[in-house]
């Protein structure tokens, strides 16, 4: 599937929720969710039937999809590996996703939202345990250490996401030293360290269809 390249509010106003795409504009009164708080497009208005089954489990995929810019492949590969793994699936399907390297990058505070933290580790700027690497959907593991490379520290989006994260609550499962840049995994996040407003019981209802 090609990756999405329209504007990203248009996703949230979809939805019907905030799925904190962009950063500070978010929390601010002129978020289109607060604005327009109906679908984007010609029909958009008209569009309110109450969602129930298929629907609803549907919505509840493509929320978390779209919250962590996963593929569709790569997120049925979560499904998959989760559902074969001791545990909770849906627990384990939202902890694939927040072990990504992209949010990981995004939750250290290294960047104002998942996109721009993509576009980090995309560009070369992070380094795991001191080596570079460029795949956002990398998955950490415990003990890792998660930096922005020395080259990249002089980067003017760094200090506007480290004023930004100053004013968010840090992860308890990550070790965060701002000021140098990096942070450690110190254990897996639970389901209570994912603030995600997702049902995923529903998705794993989708999926064992
Ligand atoms: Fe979504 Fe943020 Fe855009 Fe609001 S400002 S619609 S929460 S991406």
């Amino acid at each position: 599937m090609a990756r999405y390249k329209d504007a990203v509010c248009r996703l949230c106003r979809r939805e019907g929720t905030k799925l904190f795409l962009k950063g500070a504009k978010c929390f601010m009164e002129k978020c289109p969710v607060e604005k327009r708080n109906f679908a984007p497009g010609q029909h958009g208005k008209d569009r309110k039937a109450k969602i129930v089954g298929y629907g609803l489990q549907l919505r509840e995929k493509q929320k978390a999809k779209r919250m962590y810019f996963a593929q569709e492949s790569q997120f049925r590969n979560y499904f998959e590996k989760a559902a074969r793994a001791k545990g909770v699936t849906g627990e384990i399907l939202l902890q694939q996703l927040e072990r990504r390297l992209d949010s990981v990058v995004f939750r250290l505070g290294f960047a104002v939202a998942r996109r721009q933290a993509r576009q980090l580790v995309r560009h070369g700027h992070i380094a795991v345990n001191g080596r570079k690497v460029n795949i956002p959907s990398f998955q950490v593991n415990v003990g890792e250490e998660i930096a922005v490379r020395e080259n990249s520290r002089k980067l003017v989006i760094l200090e506007a996401a480290k004023e930004f994260a100053s004013h968010q609550t840090a992860p308890t499962w990550l070790e965060i030293d701002r000021d140098n840049y990096k942070g450690r995994v110190l254990s897996l996040p639970r389901r209570e360290d994912i603030n995600l407003p997702v049902n995923e019981q529903l998705i794993v209802e989708l999926y064992s269809k």
